[in-house]
Formats: C-alpha cells, sequence, structure tokens
C-alpha cells in the first residue's frame, strides 16, 4: 500500500481517502440514475514513493495498492496466466500477440480483482454488508469473495442472467435478488438500497476502488511482456471500467517514472450495446436503447463509466469497433480451437475486434505486439456457443462402429 488522495476526474478537486466513499461530492450532485456517473474518483498514490521502491525484478504490486495488505481478503486473485499466441500472429500479420486468460480467476472472471479490493475497503472501514449490482460477473466474483472472508453481500441482477452465473452465487452463500428488468434496473435499485438502508456498494465505476482492483490485470500485462508496454490491448466494453482499470495500470506505471509510453487502447463493443463507442466517434453521449447482445456482460444501455471510458481511450492513442453477435460467436469458437482459451462471448469480443481491425484498412502494423484481455471463463454460458456446434451422437463400444 502507498498513500495516496482521491481526485475526481470531472473537477480536479482532491480529498483524503476518509473524506469521500463514493462520487465526488460536488460532481456526483449533478448524478441521477439513468445517466452515465459524473464525479467518479480516482486514486492518486504518492509516485516518487513507488518510484523508489519499485524493482522490476522483483516486483511489489502492493505498492499500487489502495488499500492494507492486512484487510485483503484469503481468496487468491488474479496472477493470471497470458498465453502467446504465434501461429495466430503470423496469420494476423501481427509480431506478437498473448491473451490474457482472466477466466481462471476464482469466480472465473476478471470482476473478482475488482471485488477483492472492494471487500478490502469493506474490512478496513469496519462494514459487514457489501451491495452490488451486476449483469452476472461481478455478483459471482463478490458472492465469492464474501465466502472467503465471511462478510455478506446482497445481489441485485437481472433475472434473465445465465444460470450458470446465478448458481455461482447462490452457491457462495450470497443473499441474491433477480430483479425483473434490466442490469441498468439493477443498478439504480442497489443504490437506492445503500443510500437508504446501509452497507457498502460495489457498483463499478460507483466506488472508485472498482477501478483499481481491474488496474491490477493492466499491471501484470505490463509484466508478463517482459515489462514492456505493448502497443494495443483489446478490451471488451461494457461499463467501461476495466478497459478505464487498464488504462488507469499504465498511467499509474508512467506517473512512478516506470514506463515512458502508453498502449493502444481498443474498445470492442457489441453492435446493440455500443453507447461508448458512439460516444467516443461522435463525441455526444446517448444511450444504448435495445442492448440485446448475447454477451450479457456487455450488455448495458447506460455505460456508468462512459465519461472516463472515452477519455482513456483517447488519451491513449487508441479507438473503438463494434462487432455483431456473430461475428462474437465467431471469434469464441476461433480462440478456443486455435488456443484452448474458452471465454465467455463478452471475453471474445476482444478476440472479434481483433479480427475486425487486422481485415480492415486501420490494421496494427506488422511488428505490433497486441494483447487480448480474455475477461471471463466459457464455462459460464455454455447455451451460447451451442447455437453453432453439434455433439456427435453416440456410437456402440467397438472398434467396427467407428469411421475414424
Ligand atoms: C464486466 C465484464 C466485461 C466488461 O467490463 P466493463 O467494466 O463493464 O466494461 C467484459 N467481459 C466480462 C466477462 C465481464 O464480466
Ligand atoms: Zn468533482
Amino acid at each position: 500500500m502507498t498513500p495516496f488522495v482521491y481526485r475526481c476526474t470531472d473537477c480536479g478537486r482532491t480529498y483524503s481517502r476518509d473524506e469521500v466513499r463514493y462520487l465526488c461530492p460536488t460532481c456526483g450532485e449533478s448524478y441521477r440514475p439513468g445517466i452515465p456517473l459524473t464525479g467518479v474518483l480516482e486514486a492518486v498514490f504518492d509516485y516518487p514513493a513507488i518510484h523508489g521502491r519499485f524493482q522490476p525484478g522483483r516486483p511489489d504490486w502492493g505498492l499500487f495498492c489502495a488499500v492494507e495488505d492486512r484487510y485483503h481478503p484469503p481468496l487468491p486473485v488474479g496472477n493470471t496466466p497470458m498465453a502467446r499466441l504465434d501461429r495466430t500472429a503470423a496469420e494476423l500479420g501481427l509480431g506478437t500477440l498473448w491473451v490474457k486468460n482472466d477466466g481462471l480467476n476464482p469466480s472465473g472472471s476478471l470482476k473478482d480483482r475488482a471485488s477483492f479490493l472492494v471487500a478490502a475497503e469493506a474490512a478496513r472501514l469496519g462494514i459487514d454488508l457489501i451491495v452490488a449490482a451486476s449483469t452476472g460477473n461481478a455478483a459471482s466474483a463478490l458472492a465469492a469473495v464474501c465466502a472467503s472472508t465471511g462478510q455478506k453481500a446482497l445481489i441485485f441482477v437481472p433475472e434473465k442472467a445465465p444460470k450458470a452465473k446465478l448458481v455461482q452465487m447462490v452457491l457462495y452463500g450470497a443473499t441474491v435478488v433477480p430483479v425483473k428488468g434490466t442490469y441498468d434496473d439493477a443498478f439504480r435499485l442497489s443504490l437506492d438500497y445503500t443510500a437508504k438502508r446501509g452497507g457498502l456498494n460495489r457498483n463499478t465505476a460507483y466506488h472508485p476502488l472498482t477501478l483499481e482492483g481491474k488496474k491490477t490485470a493492466g499491471l501484470e500485462i505490463w509484466a508478463q511482456a517482459g515489462f514492456r508496454v505493448p502497443d494495443a490491448i483489446f478490451v471488451s466494453v461494457g461499463d467501461g471500467v476495466i478497459l478505464g482499470g487498464v488504462a488507469k495500470a499504465f498511467l499509474d506505471l508512467n506517473r512512478a517514472g516506470l514506463i515512458d509510453r502508453l498502449p493502444r487502447l481498443i474498445g470492442v463493443q457489441a453492435d446493440t450495446s455500443d453507447a461508448i463507442h458512439r460516444y467516443v466517434e461522435t463525441g455526444v453521449y446517448s444511450d444504448a436503447a435495445n442492448p440485446t447482445t448475447r454477451a450479457d456482460s456487455i450488455s448495458v444501455t447506460c455505460p456508468s463509466n462512459a465519461h472516463g471510458a472515452r477519455r482513456a481511450i483517447l488519451e491513449s492513442g487508441g479507438l473503438t469497433l463494434t462487432v455483431t453477435d456473430e461475428e462474437i460467436l465467431s471469434a469464441q469458437a476461433t480462440l478456443a480451437s486455435r488456443s484452448g482459451i474458452f471465454t465467455e462471448p463478452a471475453g471474445a469480443t476482444a478476440f472479434a475486434g481483433l479480427l475486425k481491425l487486422q481485415a480492415s484498412s486501420r490494421a496494427l502494423p506488422a511488428d505490433a505486439s497486441a494483447v487480448i484481455l480474455a475477461t471471463g471463463n466459457g464455462l459460464k454460458d455454455v447455451e451460447a456457443p451451442l447455437s453453432r456446434i453439434s455433439i456427435p451422437p453416440a456410437v456402440e463400444p467397438v472398434l467396427e462402429a467407428l469411421s475414424l
């Protein structure tokens, strides 16, 4: 842990860590459910202190952490492997291609990183109840982390969340409230709950440490790429907090004087859930009216971190793309059969974006290094790929029955 203050990403005012909890008291005033969050806070560390103590040979990620070790949950999270796909890189005209497999987190998604840090913060504050709205993975992650600490998790999810995710959260022992409505409805309800009935709210971007937790994926990417900055990182985007967290990792490394450039961030959205994409392209925000994508984890009408994600993409010299559900499911199958990595549709969305970009006039150059962030495990939603494959019929257990 390194000392830090919170800074408002809109007005720039700074606050000590215990002076504020969620949004900037001034800019958050104008926030009302149904618009992207305003007054999102970011942690600004004592960067000279990090610079003086960080040794790449023995990286101490604790230096980039906003909560003291003694409050950390006992469930190991993060430190996921990053695979190199040389054959696929050559086919796509890239120098190097990695896939960071965050589906290997304990609850099967990158969301464990955010839940871990918010649970640590709740322990520091002495708050026993953590409340979240989620499309599914954030809830499973919170439930898993709370199972390890004995904290209580109260979860609002859309009733249509994939079965495996609902099974996870119930089995982990959380109190699960399926909501008749969308993720955005669940988000509103959970804010109401913590405002009037208590508990610590873990909603993405609303609690500033969700972004800090997700940041750890970016720090690991830097280390696993040999302490080099990859040219481009492909991230699937729903609320835009994973993308914001990856951006924050490289900003922190840069502010600590450990790197001297930023990776281009390529945000990929489903074409029906494209609010951030259109915001980046036009500079004007409007909701995604009907986010029907099969990639449930990125199905969002009003992304809470729309402003932060747009800033991060522009600052990195990156761009956004949209892909169809057909392209997502096809990319999921291609990635699985080429790499052995089975990621859920939302995770495969990043790879679909890479395939689309490399087939376009904006393709990354031949010596470029790129990272795909595979954000969730494919086993969380086996119904999605089942529409494209068939499982062979059974045979009699005799050699003659085989035509192979
Ligand atoms: C949450 C999630 C995303 C998107 O993250 P945001 O911060 O909402 O943009 C992508 N993939 C998976 C598997 C997720 O669970
Ligand atoms: Zn402010």
